[in-house]
């Protein structure tokens, strides 16, 4: 092992080994756990790199729970629920930008999907009749949500985190990959630093896999984890795979007041009501039938619209009101709310209203991929939040994400089995160099001094991208929004770390993170600025109608030479007529 010594003291950046896979799985969420365990199925060699504990992947956080037509709750008028209702209301939901075949697939693989994860173990909330509880959601014209209390991706989470430990498939958790290693147009591996040791490995493999999740970091206002950072998206477009519909951004609309924590759309599928200052229950005029189920994108403009006239309370929140339900009800179905709500608002929803604001939620765009996961560049797939499929669209309906991961963590897998005899054997060569210039590139970063602090130009973007393309967005807003993105990005090259040492520096992977935001943050502004309409998530003030005519189309952004490019792409129609939506 050859050691770098920088020329600062305290600096040591060894290099690590190289092992050689069929296939490894960048992220320990639920995709890449699905997707480890059926490469490992089908007797295929396959790691998992997660930059933290696979159980503390960002999945742990989901609440609400996982769609899927089963059809154990009846519908109004006794209406039984169907894969096809599925599909309806996903395409209305995403307006119309979702990809049909993609949205067809996922639904009719939905319910075999939460019954599969049931046999793996997962607990599902029960109905008194024993079969799978289901309920409400915004959007969704069936009581069409599996559950497990209100504690849902933790309990996936475990299932297939068990799964995997059953099959014996190594993790190698706390390495954070730095860069994809491409050779003659193809992938054909990746680096990792390992944040204890700072040691770059080398991981050599036929097959790469993506499922690193979403980017909402980029923003303030974000019920993400902080390591919700986009390193996937940022490394795939940085190795040339073109990125889909960066513009849309989903915000929800009922994140607890000042500290953004999720209060999941689970307490308004329970019956939770939205109030404003004067005691309207104002959702009534934004959406007459569906009121607060109605999607994300209509309730958090609603409740951004009440604020901005003024219906809010001070500081700008509305109020959730659970307290109709009873404590019965809320101690069975969401006592993680509860909890959080008395732990972060000291409020208890049995007694007092929830005061909520809409805050970034999920990233609808992403790695272009086809319903297979292929990136178009040979040996690289993606899938998961990190992907853009596409079933959301210009708008994701809550529930989907969560079967979105299972349905194409398997899928993308059954792709790679499939390909890998086709694909190059692991090859040493380019791991070899792509470790040393890693190590180069991280010893120059831990040699600078005298530079700005990441930290503060990570505030800085964040607060930007809230303000400048936010839940309503504004051509001139937004071109000032991407003169301060291109600053930070000039900026970033002159940050410099207190901390030099290579090992357990979380300043250093905080660092590495931000080069990936600051240019994901560009191409979402950029797309934002080209899509001359509003349509799902993406809200303009200067061009408040959808335009079909010139974007019934997915934005398409590639990278050559530091300059990002958009071209538009159609979308794939055929199962349901494109409409105006209403809700
Ligand atoms: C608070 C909250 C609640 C939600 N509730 C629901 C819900 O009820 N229903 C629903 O459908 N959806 C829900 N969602 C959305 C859903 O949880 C996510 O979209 C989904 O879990 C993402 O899973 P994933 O596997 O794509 O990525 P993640 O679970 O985010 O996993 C990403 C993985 O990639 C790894 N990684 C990232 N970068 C690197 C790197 N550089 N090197 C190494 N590893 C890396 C991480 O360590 C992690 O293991 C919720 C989202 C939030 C924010």
């Amino acid at each position: 092992m050859a050691g770098y010594i920088s020329p600062e003291e305290g600096t040591d950046i060894t290099e690590g080994a190289i092992s050689a896979w069929d296939a490894v799985v960048i992220g320990g969420g639920l995709t890449g756990l699905r997707a480890a365990l059926q490469v490992s199925r089908a007797g295929r060699k396959v790691a998992v790199i997660s930059k933290v504990h696979p159980l503390r992947s960002h999945s742990v956080a989901a609440q609400g729970g996982m769609n899927a037509a089963l059809g154990n709750v009846p519908g109004e008028g006794g209406a039984a629920d169907s894969w096809e209702s599925h599909a309806y209301d996903t395409v209305k939901g995403s307006d119309f930008l979702a990809d049909q075949d993609a949205v067809a697939l996922m639904c009719r693989e939905a319910p075999a999907t939460v019954i599969e994860l049931e046999h793996m173990g997962t607990v599902w909330s029960r109905l008194g009749d024993g079969k799978i509880a289901q309920r409400p959601f915004g959007g969704a014209g069936f009581p069409r949500t599996c559950y497990a209390e209100d504690r849902t991706g933790q309990n996936v989470l475990h299932t297939l985190y068990q799964q995997v430990l059953g099959r014996k498939i190594p993790v190698f958790e706390e390495f954070f990959v730095t860069s994809l290693i491409m050779d003659g147009g193809r992938c054909v591996g990746c680096t990792a630093l390992e944040i204890m040791t700072g040691a770059v490995h080398g991981f050599a493999s036929r097959a790469t896999l993506l499922a690193t999740g979403g980017f909402g970091r980029i923003f303030s206002r974000s019920t993400n984890a902080l390591i919700n950072t986009g390193d996937g998206v940022a490394l795939a477009f940085r190795a040339g795979a073109p990125l889909k519909d960066m513009e849309f951004v989903q915000f929800h609309p009922t994140t607890l007041y000042s500290t953004n924590i999720l209060i999941s759309e689970a307490a308004r599928g329970e019956g939770g009501i939205l109030v404003n200052r004067t005691g309207e229950r104002f959702m009534a005029r934004y959406a007459p039938h569906a009121l607060e189920l109605a999607p994300r994108d209509v309730v958090a403009r609603a409740i951004e619209e009440e604020i901005a006239r003024g219906n809010g309370f001070d500081g700008g929140y509305v109020h959730l009101d659970l307290r109709h339900l009873g404590s019965g009800r809320i101690l069975e179905r969401l006592p993680g709310i509860r909890q959080i709500a008395m732990d972060f608002a000291g409020v208890d929803p049995v007694k007092d209203p929830i005061p909520v604001q809409p805050g970034q939620h999920y990233s609808m765009g992403g790695i272009d991929v086809n319903t297979g996961g292929m990136s178009g560049l040979p040996g690289l797939y993606a899938a998961g939040e990190c992907a853009c499929v596409s079933v959301h669209g210009a708008n994701r309906l809550g529930g989907n994400s969560l079967l979105e991961t299972v349905v194409f963590g398997r899928l993308v897998a059954d792709s790679i089995v499939r390909d890998i005899p086709k694909l190059r054997e692991p090859v040493m060569g380019p791991v070899e160099l792509a470790i040393q210039e890693t190590g180069t590139k991280i010893r120059e970063i831990l040699g600078r001094s005298g530079g700005e602090s990441p930290f503060a130009i990570l505030r800085e973007l964040e607060e930007i991208m809230f303000l400048h393309f936010g839940i309503f967005r504004e051509g001139k807003k937004m071109q000032e929004g991407l003169r301060k993105i291109k600053d930070l990005q000039e900026r970033s090259h002159h940050i410099s770390l207190t901390n030099r040492d290579s090992a357990v520096n979380q300043a250093l992977v905080r660092y590495l993170e931000l080069e990936g935001m600051l240019q994901l943050a560009e191409v979402v502004a950029l797309g934002a600025l080209a899509r001359e309409e509003s349509r799902g998530s993406h809200t303009r003030r200067d061009h408040p109608q959808r335009d079909d005519g010139r974007f019934l189309a997915h934005t398409v952004a590639a990278t050559e030479k530091g300059e990002v490019t958009l071209v538009y792409k159609p979308v794939t129609l055929g199962m349901f007529k494109v409409e105006e939506r209403g809700y």
